[in-house]
């Protein structure tokens, strides 16, 4: 069970975009050990809010604290060898790269080929070597991918890339993550699959932050939902209740 104290908070983070506030002012905890959802209508503000909390965008104003250290002013790769780490709605491999090193880059908590020939690099311990491969092995057994480790990662299907994006991710240990929609484009076998596995990484002691539109999904994973609309808070408490909320109903219904 989620204590109270925040892993991760966001205080008052406001993103404009020429003027237009996509973020307004927000809030939000992420108790450690929590499975919190971030849910709401399109052009609610969630993935904004999700770049400015990962480090792929800059806030206007605000700050970001993991563990109570402010964060707010570092990248993404800096923020994810702190432990937080993030998946987006369509992930990106390296196409031509094999699945498994894939998985590797993650090692490096960077991205790219760069990654891959530091792995590879003459003055890196063997042992060291032989760790992060057991460890990306073991990571890419756990995400059901085992059989396509060899392959060229373009050959994977989109529900395959996200699990191949979260081995990556897990790579580097980390005790936050922001998983942007892992429903979306997911077969239902599949999907049960990524349940089961986000649930195993809670109970490990991860805590996730979730956007995801699959309301089921997010009714069975989250103890709380934060429900966002233009930008702002609209709602927040447990699921079954917060989307039975006529606010709440209203802003999906103007959607
Ligand atoms: P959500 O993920 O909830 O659908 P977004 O964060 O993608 O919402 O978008 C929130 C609002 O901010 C939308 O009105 C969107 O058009 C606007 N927005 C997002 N990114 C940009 C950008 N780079 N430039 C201009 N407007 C943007």
């Amino acid at each position: 069970p989620a204590k109270t104290e925040a892993i991760l908070s966001a205080r008052s983070l406001t993103r404009s975009f020429q003027g237009f506030k996509a973020v307004d002012d927000l809030s939000l905890d992420l108790h450690q050990g929590e499975i919190l959802g971030l849910i709401g209508p399109n052009g609610a503000g969630k993935t904004t809010m999700f770049n400015m909390l990962a480090g792929s965008l800059l806030p206007s104003s605000g700050s970001i604290l993991l563990d109570g250290k402010d964060i707010s002013r570092e990248g993404a790769e800096k923020r994810l060898r702190r432990g937080l780490g993030r998946t987006f709605q369509i992930p990106r491999p390296f196409p031509e790269m094999t699945v498994l090193e894939n998985v590797l880059c993650g090692a490096q908590g960077q991205s790219g080929e760069r990654a891959i020939s530091a792995f590879f690099r003459p003055g890196k311990s063997r042992q060291d070597e032989a760790r992060a491969l057991e460890k990306a092995r073991h990571l890419t057994d756990f995400l059901m991918l085992s059989h396509l480790e060899n392959e060229k990662a373009r050959v994977l299907s989109g529900g395959q890339r996200k699990l191949l994006e979260l081995a990556r991710i897990l790579m580097a240990d980390p005790k936050v993550i922001l998983l942007d929609e892992p429903a979306a484009g997911v077969n239902p076998t599949l999907l049960q699959e990524i349940m089961a596995r986000i649930v195993t990484l809670n109970e490990q002691g991860v805590s996730i932050l979730l956007i995801e539109h699959n309301m089921d999904m997010v009714a069975r994973l989250c103890s709380r939902v934060m429900v966002m609309a233009l930008g702002q808070k609209l709602a927040e408490g447990a699921p079954n209740a917060v989307i039975r909320d006529p606010e709440v109903v209203r802003a999906y219904l103007g959607d």
